[in-house]
């Protein structure tokens, strides 16, 4: 029986409506849903989000309610909606009422950037439309958001835009509740907006008429030029020229890590990569990420591009200033980050300018000013590796503590995480907070947090291990509690809170290195657990990792460890003769005997290493992981096969078997394709059967599969399969990346369960 009231009385409700409903058209949007359904009443902002009344036949005011989350502007979050009764006041006719005093408790959510929409991209291309060409059109649809905010409550005067006085026209749109640009706080126009020009290397301006169509033409002529993107400057040159390639690798003193490119649209996309059908859908989003994918035979892309990969990493315009580019230089480009070496990328303008001297033969800039670099947001297969512009500072649901939280992520990869009231914030991807540049856009990036959502923590989740830089950050913060969580078990709960669940559940958490609650390195582990706590229920055969640090730069010093794990005198093999000095070698060997700089690790990080120097596809990395990506890029496709991989007592993964077997087949003259492909079949089985050991023993039935080293496509791919095949239920981080980015949002998830228990 229903209680609602007959279709055709009057009623009057009052609705909050909570999520990212401020800066994305949310008041217009009700406004038109409000006399479409010929209700009477009013909607404003207020420091919570959006507040509106509506009044009219009880039958139209279900239909509003039903329809105002579901057909909400694209950009827009409905997080809550909550309604209350009204006495009907007979008012006829909607308005949207001007804000309600901000105040300080500002928590409406700030939007991401987001990539042109297609009434924008209609306009840009239309010769008889005023903003024809003009790079930094942008709609309550579409444009920069977080990238150009100072502060809260979401409004012009707290963007960089502050500095532009809008036209007669663009302020009339602005003002119009049924115009797409209604509030749009970034609104600008050719006449009053910000302006495109290029400079030469020096940073003297280039005379041209077209800024754009000048730095296009200087690119199909060979030059690299820096272009000004939303979150930051990006190099970029013709992807199919060798030379051009090769010199921005030489400038950039970056040797072989892999250059994204940038394609016109997704035809283009098609031609240089293979795409699943829900590839071309996030590569087309408007978080507009770079999707790494399986190159395309016969792509017109220079080899410098992605050494040793059998991937691309492909990306469409993100604004409307790169679309302009790319359609007046009408080839693909390489678009990598504006930075030497791995410094953090630059954003500020006249930094950019020093930094990339050397580098860019041009720079592509403009007068709006960033105020929060973010970098390229990147996904491969059902992982997101990165997490930064489009998606951040959208935020994700966290079991709710009843104290504001903050998690300080790890050292490499950094993120931060704020939380309070059942939301988290996971700021963007910083980098290595090993650096001095990054450990202040560290700080910046939470105080600014801080402020945009209201959250002043008072708890502090750091990691264990005493000498990363957040640690030292969070022992820094003054009048908060702290508390200290195991690397691997942050891991385990960031994705099991993503996914809404506290455990308990199996977690195969593989990574490069966490400091284990016993005080040696973590990184093969297998915890049973959930939130709440964790036990080690097994882990990976541990070896030395001669030279500590030392070894992850090195891979055949991993090489070396465990040849003498598996009983090898360690000698010199033959695949890293000219690599490595035989007396060093031999320096490495005794340390791995004596135990003397060669501390005790079980990482699975160090495993694919070791593997990568045995077969000899890399004896030292230029940049993290990229042994075990080289490997997983050299298995052949077809071999399907795996070496033994035994489970000792205490359920460890006896990988000394897998080891000697790839040695023997070595010498037998296997392909290396043929050993990288069993080594991960190797890994994936004795995962999959481990898993199953300990979630039978627990009475469990859920698998967590994380941690950096599932990155591995193909690794994370068997391993599920296999799980799955088993009758287990198996999660992955899909919102969060598997790496060390995901681990601040993994403290505060804990912290969190601490406090509510
Ligand atoms: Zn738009
Ligand atoms: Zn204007
Ligand atoms: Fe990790």
């Amino acid at each position: 029986m229903t209680r609602s009231a007959p279709p055709d009385v009057a009623r009057r409700i009052r609705a909050r409506v909570e999520g990212t409903v401020q800066g994305v058209g949310f008041r217009p949007y009700v406004y038109r849903l409000a006399c479409d359904e010929r209700l009477g009443g009013w909607v404003r902002n207020d420091e919570r989000g959006v507040v509106l009344e509506v009044e009219g036949a009880a039958g139209a005011i279900e239909r509003f309610l039903a329809r105002l989350p579901r057909e909400a502007p694209p950009l827009a979050v409905v997080e809550r909606v909550r309604t209350r009764p009204r006495a009907c006041t007979g008012a006829r006719g909607f308005a949207i009422a001007a804000s309600a005093g901000g105040g300080s408790a500002a928590t409406a959510p700030v939007a991401a950037d987001s990539a042109p929409c297609d009434a924008c991209r209609a306009e840009l291309l239309d010769r008889a439309d005023r903003r024809f060409r003009y790079p930094f059109i942008n709609c309550t649809d579409c444009g920069p958001r977080f990238t150009i905010v100072r502060g809260v409550p979401y409004d012009r005067a707290l963007t960089t835009m502050a500095g532009f006085e809008m036209c007669a026209a663009c302020r009339a749109e602005y003002e119009d509740p049924l115009d797409r640009r209604f509030h749009a706080e970034p609104n600008a126009c050719p006449a009053c907006g910000p302006r495109a020009v290029l400079l030469d290397a020096a940073g003297s301006s280039v005379a041209a008429a077209d800024a754009v169509a000048a730095a296009a033409a200087a690119l199909l002529d060979g030059a690299i030029v820096a272009v000004k993107g939303a979150g930051g400057y990006h190099l970029a040159c013709r992807a199919d020229d060798e030379a051009v390639v090769a010199a921005l690798r030489g400038r950039k003193h970056r040797e072989d890590k892999p250059f994204a490119l940038m394609a016109h649209d997704l035809e283009a996309a098609r031609a240089l990569v293979e795409l699943t059908p829900e590839e071309e859908r996030l590569l087309a989003g408007r978080e507009r990420p770079i999707v790494i994918a399986p190159r395309r035979r016969g792509a017109r892309v220079a080899a410098a591009v992605a050494p040793g990969r059998r991937e691309l990493g492909v990306i469409l315009p993100s604004t409307p200033l790169h679309l302009l580019l790319l359609g007046e230089a009408g080839v693909t480009l390489v678009m990598t980050s504006g930075n030497v070496s791995d410094e953090p990328i630059a954003f500020e303008d006249a930094d950019a300018l020093e930094r990339l001297a050397g580098i860019a033969d041009r720079f592509l800039v403009h007068d709006r000013p960033i105020e929060t670099r973010t970098d390229d947001s990147v996904l491969r297969g059902p992982i997101v590796i990165r997490r930064s512009r489009g998606y951040v500072p959208a935020s994700l649901a966290l079991p709710g503590s009843p104290r504001a939280l903050l998690g300080c992520g790890a050292e490499l990869k950094s993120t931060f995480c704020l939380a309070k009231g059942g939301r988290a914030w996971v700021g963007h991807h910083v980098g290595d907070l090993r650096n001095w540049e990054t450990l202040r856009s560290y700080r910046d990036g939470v105080a600014h947090f801080e402020r945009l959502f209201a959250v002043a923590p008072e708890i502090v989740a750091h990691d264990l291990h005493p000498d990363y830089l957040s640690t030292a950050y969070a022992l820094e913060r003054e009048d908060v509690e702290r508390i200290a969580v195991q690397h691997h078990h942050a891991h385990l709960a960031a994705c099991l809170a993503e996914h809404g669940e506290t455990g308990p559940a199996v977690g195969a958490i593989y990574d490069g290195a966490g400091l284990g609650a016993d005080g040696t390195i973590w990184g093969g582990e297998l915890l049973a657990g959930g939130l709440g706590g964790f036990e080690r229920a097994g882990h990976l055969w541990p070896v030395r990792q001669p030279g500590g640090d030392a070894a992850a730069r090195e891979p055949w010093r991993m090489a070396c460890a465990w040849l003498d794990a598996v009983g090898e005198h360690p000698a010199l093999p033959p695949t890293l003769r000219g690599e490595v000095a035989p007396d060093r070698w031999d320096a490495v060997a005794a340390l791995v005997r004596t135990g003397t700089a060669a501390p005790l690790t079980t990482s699975v990080g160090r495993l694919f290493d070791a593997v990568a120097a045995l077969c000899g596809v890399r004896a030292v990395v230029n940049y993290e992981g990229q042994a075990a990506a080289e490997l997983e890029a050299a298995c052949d496709p077809d071999e399907r096969g795996a070496y033994p991989l035994p489970l000792g007592s205490g359920t460890v993964l006896d990988a000394r078997a897998t080891v000697a077997a790839i040695l023997a087949d070595l010498r037998g003259g296997a392909t290396v394709g043929v050993v990288a492909a069993r080594f991960h079949g190797a890994l994936a089985e004795a995962t999959a059967r481990a898993c199953a050991v300990v979630a039978g023993r627990r009475g469990v039935d859920t698998v967590v599969l994380s941690g950096g080293a599932f990155q591995n496509r193909r690794l994370l791919e068997r391993t599920s399969a296999l799980l799955a095949d088993a009758g287990l239920r198996v999660l992955i981080p899909r919102r969060l990346p598997p790496n060390d980015g995901g681990i601040a949002y993994g403290q505060a998830a804990i912290a969190a369960s601490a406090l509510r228990s």
